[in-house]
């Protein structure tokens, strides 16, 4: 006989580990017990020596699907003849390990009670167990137990009780669990308060199935928020949805019954069906088959769909009921956050909205679908948000100092971290307005509560008018620190690939407020987490008229001929029609005389320029449309590029478009179409990218190439780019864990708030 006491570390609290512990331990015969303390699980097991090594062996391997055992140690001790095994109150005091997990998509077990006629939650909408369900977006407190979720104002019926206090059931301390006899319940209400019409529905659900076949835009309260949804094969609801929620031309994410379904609407190979049908349950981006049954204005000239499956019941059974793809938008009008209280959505979606599929359970944090997609054999999320959120990243450095990061500007996330963890939270958006700097500023309060930090040390962005920046800088007691915006995409991406030691990085965006004042965004960076040193930048051009040029890629047409070509410049012909004459001439004049137009090095504004001179868009109706549709026009057979020469004076070296812009005009008076010179813009940028970073990487003794950024969201410049450097013998580092864009921000200036108080001993040393 042996005792052994096993401590078990990772995310392992909240996830039905302790009921699985002692299943193993009564099936194999193993005498003792298991709890939970501050760091985990600690498991005392009495049985034969076999017995024991073979238990061991198990628990790691056969954990329960939403738990991650990172590490398992064990030792021995005298053995005391114990009987049974039994699952132990937890020692008070230490200082709480949360255990506040992502939502998690429903589980086969509930599956199949959810669809089976004699199971008491036959078509519930909020059946839920140990391995699935509501998580983050309920929890109002830690620790995570009922009373401090949205779950507090149900009290489990005989039923679910007996569920939750047995350890042999897949519902033993399942805090969200709920039967149609107990739990919250779902109910209809029509736009401007009308009876319902459908009384021979069996349930709302049916009912909001009904609607939806017939047409009507449905508000339906799910997860994180309310979605938009209509038939997505409906030409006429889907144009719709679009002109009443003001949206031109941004796609809408699609919902589809099962995977069958989604293979008729996008090609899906295997890692992004793995995505597809992950716990998390993101949209992803996928390729569009031609013949995809959707209506045009789904996403209009976009080469990709985003698809995502059912992630809660409610969802499952809509979807059964419906059996068509729906769109699934986030209820929102235009650029406002995504609604989530009831009250609030039937008076913001009251014009949008023709009936509304609510339920009683509140929404405590907002979260927004997550975005990812598989290119070029990587991972990348554009949007990190429910389903991952807030699983803790580690961080390649300890820090005795609680942090908090505030994030950016656009696509803003927050952070916090302590020693070696931070986490970063949900999407909030556009820090552009009173509601999402209010997420802001409950988010972070939120998050300071669940994972018990108190910043010593605010890491922020450089941009004195970022929002984020002067929610920083407001702040009393705490020390600042300054993190350079294309600093922090670096530090983000070498963080989380665990990387310590400096790096090249090629950081393209659109906009990030530089060293020297001006707009950055085209930089060749060399640095580790700490520090780091501009190395590279695209050659400078005007901002005709500052933000006024982002809106308008025709303004950037315009500064960029006028840094290239001789003379006034003129407009080639693919674009006159789309620009008037006079307005030409003034932002012209803007980009000669420098006034109201900063100095620019930003690669998301050279793509705005090229969409622009093809004449593919003038005018953007959301962020990195010109981009998004120039890269869709790429002839893929286009092999050759365009010149766009490294400067390499002193200082910097300088990625030289001028050529390439001069090139491309001659193509355009010769009437090359527009796919063909997309195309050799893409090839020309990638290559001279590659140039530089192996240039910069000779010359600074490293073999690590970091790309990152939002303008790395292109797949065609990313892979080519990765795939110069990779042949040219060097290791190419992007992000997967966390957004290239502005979403990665707040986790890069935690990793160099970490490092520089590493290397100077602390604040108070
Ligand atoms: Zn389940
Ligand atoms: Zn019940
Ligand atoms: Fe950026």
């Amino acid at each position: 006989m042996s005792r052994v006491r096993a401590r078990i570390e990772g995310t392992v609290q909240g996830v039905g580990f302790r009921p699985y512990v002692y299943r193993l331990a009564d099936e194999l015969g193993v005498a003792g017990h298991v709890l939970n303390d501050s760091r985990g699980v600690v498991v005392e097991a009495e049985a034969p020596d076999q017995t024991v090594e073979h238990f061991l062996a198990r628990l790691a391997l056969e954990a329960p699907p939403l738990a991650s055992v990172e590490r398992v140690t064990s030792e021995q001790l005298e053995e005391l003849g114990e009987r049974g095994f039994s699952i132990r109150e937890s020692p008070s005091g230490g200082e709480p390990r949360a255990a506040v997990t992502p939502d998690s998509a429903t589980c086969d077990d509930c599956l199949a009670e959810l669809f089976d006629p004699d199971d008491r939650r036959f078509r519930y909408p909020f059946t839920n167990c140990t391995n699935c369900g509501p998580r983050f977006t309920i929890v109002r407190d830690v620790p995570y137990d009922r009373p401090n979720t949205t779950m507090a104002a149900f009290e489990m019926c005989t039923a679910c009780l007996a569920e939750y206090r047995d350890p042999a059931d897949r519902r033993f301390h399942a805090q969200p669990n709920a039967c149609p006899e107990c739990g919250p319940q779902v109910r209809l209400a029509y736009a401007g308060g009308g009876a319902p019409r459908d009384a021979g529905a069996r349930d709302a659900i049916e009912a909001t199935a009904r609607a939806l076949l017939d047409g009507a835009i449905v508000a339906v309260k799910g997860i994180g928020g309310f979605h938009l949804a209509c038939r997505a094969d409906d030409e006429a609801a889907v144009a719709d949805l679009r002109a009443r929620k003001h949206r031109e031309d941004k796609p809408f994410a699609l919902m589809a019954p099962d995977v069958e379904v989604v293979r008729e609407l996008v090609g899906l190979k295997p890692p992004e069906l793995n995505l597809l049908t992950d716990r998390a349950r993101p949209i992803v981006l996928a390729r569009r088959r031609p013949d995809a049954p959707v209506g045009d204005s789904v996403a209009p000239g976009s080469t990709e769909l985003g698809v995502m499956l059912p992630y809660s019941p409610l969802h499952h059974v809509l979807l059964a009921d419906a059996g068509t793809t729906l769109v699934m938008t986030s209820g929102n009008v235009s650029d406002e956050p995504i609604a989530f209280h009831d009250d609030d959505a039937c008076e913001r979606l009251a014009e949008i909205a023709d009936v509304f599929l609510l339920h009683d359970r509140p929404i405590e944090t907002r979260t927004d679908d997550s975005v990812v997609r598989h290119a070029e054999g990587r991972r990348m999320l554009l949007r990190r948000s429910r389903g991952y959120v807030p699983s803790a990243i580690p961080l390649p450095l300890d820090c005795d100092r609680h942090l908090l990061a505030c994030g950016a500007e656009l696509k803003n996330t927050f952070a916090v971290a302590k020693g070696g963890s931070a986490w970063v939270g949900h999407h909030v958006g556009d820090l552009k307005n009173f509601e999402t700097l209010r997420s802001f500023v409950t988010g972070i309060e939120h998050f300071r509560r669940l994972f018990a930090v108190e910043p010593e040390l605010v890491a922020h962005d450089l941009h004195p008018e970022y929002l984020s920046t002067k929610h920083a800088l407001e702040l009393d007691g705490v020390r600042l620190v300054g993190v350079q915006h294309h600093h922090a995409h670096l530090a983000a991406c070498l963080a989380e690939h665990g990387e310590r030691a400096p790096a090249v990085g090629a950081i393209f965006d659109g906009t990030g407020y530089g060293d020297d004042g001006t707009v950055w965004g085209g930089e060749l960076l060399y640095g580790d987490l700490e520090d780091f040193e501009r190395v590279g930048l695209l050659f400078p051009v005007r901002m005709p008229g500052g933000e006024a040029a982002i809106r308008q890629p025709w303004r950037m047409a315009c500064a960029w001929l006028a840094a290239s070509v001789e003379g006034p410049p003129r407009p080639p012909r693919q674009l006159t029609r789309q620009v008037d004459e006079r307005a030409w001439e003034q932002v012209s004049e803007l980009a000669a005389s420098g006034l109201a137009s900063p100095l620019t090095t930003s690669a998301g504004r050279l793509f705005d320029a090229v969409a622009a001179l093809c004449g593919l868009r003038a005018v953007v109706n959301y962020e990195g449309q010109a981009a998004v549709e120039l890269e869709a026009a790429c002839d893929l057979g286009e092999q050759r590029a365009y010149p766009m020469p490294l400067l390499d004076d002193d200082g910097p070296l300088v990625m030289d478009a001028r050529p390439l812009v001069r090139a491309l005009v001659d193509d355009l008076d010769a009437g090359v179409d527009a796919g063909t010179i997309a195309a050799r813009f893409h090839n020309a940028l990638a290559a001279t990218t590659a140039h530089g970073c192996t240039l910069a990487a000779e010359r600074a003794s490293t073999d690590t190439v970091v790309l990152s950024g939002g303008v790395f969201q292109n797949r065609r410049l990313l892979g080519r780019t990765a795939s110069l450097l990779s042949d040219g013998g060097l290791r190419v580092l992007t992000p997967e864990l966390l957004p290239p864009n502005d979403g990665g921000i707040a986790y890069g200036q935690l990793a160099v708030a970490a490092a520089r108080v590493a290397a100077d001993g602390g604040p108070d040393a």
